[in-house]
């Protein structure tokens, strides 16, 4: 038995010692790890300085007999900074494997965490040849052009919910799975017609909460709990024992949707794993987590346990697997769960390492932990600590203007600025600026922040709702529970206008356009749909008819959005120079109204100013506005960039619970 390890059993702190220099001099490694495929031979190499012996179970080529014995076990060698490698003669593509290390005397079993392909359930890694997971006219496969990262429009949703009602008209056998998705039927049409930039996947790689030798039954789960962070998730492919099968459909999705013009975003949970029992804890026990000081493991994701991001061999996996993501699967864009948990330094590297794939990437994530965290918050990936990043494209949600909108999340009652909250006018400036800093916006009146934390507006993220909570109808309706739905209508109008119209990267919950709701059969409203039914989460394309007045609405502002670069501008510097509030007491006399002119000097749209007004009241009010002849292309009813009517008043009637937008001619 080595010294170090001696060391180890000796050694009461481990995290102590994995923190120590000595440690990590001796450790940290910069290379490849996992399965190393070529035609005649792989080379397997798996990071575990702490064992004492690791061997590999090789368990043959059949993808059925996934409970097999191994057929044969094979010891690896030891070898550079904490390493084990073997090397194995022939062509291994299909070979199922595991790692068994032996780490006190005791062996584990464990899925290369490495992996790239996996059998079913994700419990035996699988040797690649990831050339033959290459759909046809894999090689000419091309982004969709993004000329600017404030052009990006994202639909978040679900590959499940998004086909699996009948009325998607997928094929039945196809409905919940990656080729249903890119059926030529309503659900990609409609993604094509609404006019989107980037379709945002909730976790499409292998979680485990779905089994997935029982797909007969229907089974659902949102999929923040990670198993395999390098293979899609087998549910969603048509054979999930064949390991090939969901490389390849999930590929061929990702070729689709660019044909289509759309670009793909993955959302990726590294900041925790399914459980303690996570194929990385179980080749270097507790090194990949973080622990209090009594040597407990810690839960700031409140999922059980949370990563470190800001070890050097975690940092190295997350940096590798978003790498390999890019590369491999030509993914557009990252959405980081619980971004917060991470470190800003481990974030920075991913904005670096993506850059040299692709600056056109996206990084976005939730600036939030989901509890206690022993990671300092100077050091957190915090929304907060945005300005941190200086110029890097790396953006949180704005909880400022989710709630600011349509308010608080936790108390379902609680009114944000469309339905009838007081006093939210800097909250919805604020996200009018993208909380980018602006004179004319008071930030001690922002909802939460008193800071603004954007340095530019592609660091934030503006939006009204995403899968997490109430949907946004079904918030609207709690919090006015009297209203007709004509009123309910006009407030997820205006909604969609101050989201659409404001600076930042653009953000829509699938279905909100269609009115979206997560009612049970009980005709409860399931704010926290993580495990719900298909029939809480499916998206019911039918409400595309009953809802189409909405939906043309949404559709229109994104046109409009599309249209004129005023609503998107690039740096914090033109929004400054190109957003002009009016004020309460000038140009009108009402609370819950907010109004700007955009565009002030002329130079970001050849196009003339914008003038965009919000009427959050339940009556119409009276807005002074500078006199000229304008085009009102969004007014309650409609929106678009085909004018309405023409308007040459000096002052305007805006309707109640409205949002105005007009282009001077
Ligand atoms: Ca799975």
């Amino acid at each position: 038995v080595e010294d170090h390890i001696m060391k180890m059993r000796e050694v009461v702190d481990v995290k102590k010692y994995f923190e120590s220099k000595e440690f990590q001099d001796l450790y940290n490694y910069d290379g490849k790890l996992g399965s190393i495929y070529s035609k005649n031979k792989t080379k397997f190499i798996l990071w575990a300085p702490t064992a004492e012996e690791v061997k590999i179970a090789f368990y043959g080529k059949d993808p059925y007999n996934y409970t097999c014995e191994a057929k044969k076990v094979v010891r690896m060698d030891k070898d550079i900074k904490g390493t084990w490698t073997l090397e194995v003669e022939g062509d291994l593509s299909g070979e199922f494997y595991n790692y068994i290390v032996n780490i006190d005397r005791e062996e584990k079993e464990l899925v290369d965490p490495y992996a790239k392909a996996v059998g079913v359930n994700g419990n035996r890694s699988m040797v690649v040849d990831l050339y033959s997971t290459n759909p046809d006219g894999w090689n000419e496969d091309k982004k969709p052009e993004l000329k600017s990262w404030t052009d990006t429009i994202i639909y978040e949703v679900h590959v499940r919910d998004f086909t699996i009602d009948e009325s998607s008209g997928v094929e039945v056998n196809l409905r919940g799975k990656f080729k249903g998705f890119i059926q030529d039927k309503t659900p990609l049409n409609h993604l094509k017609e609404m006019g989107f930039t980037h379709i945002h996947l909730l976790p499409a790689f292998d979680y485990g909460s779905v089994d997935e030798t029982k797909l007969h039954i229907p089974q659902f789960n949102w999929g923040y709990d990670p198993k395999n962070y390098n293979v899609p998730e087998g549910s969603y492919s048509t054979n999930p024992y064949k390991g090939e099968v969901r490389i390849k459909e999930f590929k061929e999705l990702v070729q689709k949707l660019h044909k289509e013009g759309l670009r793909v975003v993955m959302d990726v949970v590294y900041n925790h794993t399914y459980d303690l029992n996570s194929f990385l804890n179980l080749a270097v026990p507790k090194y990949y987590y973080r622990e209090d000081e009594e040597g407990n493991y810690t839960d700031g994701s409140a999922c059980g346990n949370e990563t470190a991001s800001d070890r050097y061999m975690f940092r190295k996996y997350m940096v590798d697997s978003v790498v390999y993501w890019a590369k491999e699967y030509h993914i557009d864009g990252f959405r980081f769960d619980l971004m917060g948990l991470h470190d800003i330094e481990t974030m920075k590297e991913i904005r670096e390492e993506l850059d040299k794939i692709d600056k056109s990437i996206i990084v976005y994530g939730e600036g939030w932990a989901g509890g206690a965290t022993p990671l300092p918050e100077d050091k957190a990936a915090l929304k907060k600590n945005t300005f941190k990043y200086d110029e890097m494209q790396i953006a949180a949600f704005s909880d400022d203007c989710r709630d600011g909108i349509k308010g608080h999340v936790f108390y379902e009652e609680e009114a944000g600025f469309i339905n009838g909250g007081e006093g939210l006018e800097e909250a919805i400036k604020f996200a009018v600026v993208a909380s980018t800093k602006h004179p004319e916006v008071d930030v001690n009146k922002a909802m939460y922040s008193r800071e603004f934390w954007a340095n530019e507006p592609y660091q934030t993220v503006t939006y009204a709702s995403a899968h997490d909570n109430l949907t946004l109808w079904d918030k609207i309706q709690t919090v006015s529970k009297d209203l007709s739905e004509d009123e309910l209508i006009k407030m997820n109008k205006l909604s969609a206008a101050i989201v659409l119209t404001s600076q930042g990267i653009s953000f829509i919950h699938a279905g909100e356009e269609i009115a979206r709701t997560k009612e049970d059969e009980e005709g409860r409203l399931i704010e926290n749909s993580f495990e719900s039914s298909d029939y809480v989460n499916k998206i019911r394309w039918y409400r595309r008819e009953k809802y189409k007045d909405l939906m043309e609405y949404y559709k229109g502002l994104i046109k409009l959005r599309k249209t004129y670069k005023a609503f998107r501008m690039d740096s914090n510097k033109d929004i400054n120079d190109n957003i002009k509030f009016l004020e309460n007491g000038k140009e009108f006399t009402d609370s819950n109204v907010v109004a700007y002119i955009l565009n002030t000097k002329g130079k970001i749209d050849e196009k003339n100013d914008i003038l965009v007004i919000f009427n959050s009241n339940n009556k119409d009010v009276q807005v002074n506005i500078p006199h000229r002849k304008w085009s009102l292309v969004v007014n309650e009813e409609k929106a678009g960039i085909d004018e309405i009517r023409e308007i040459t008043d000096y002052r305007l009637n805006v309707k109640a619970k409205s949002a105005y937008v007009l282009i001077a001619k």
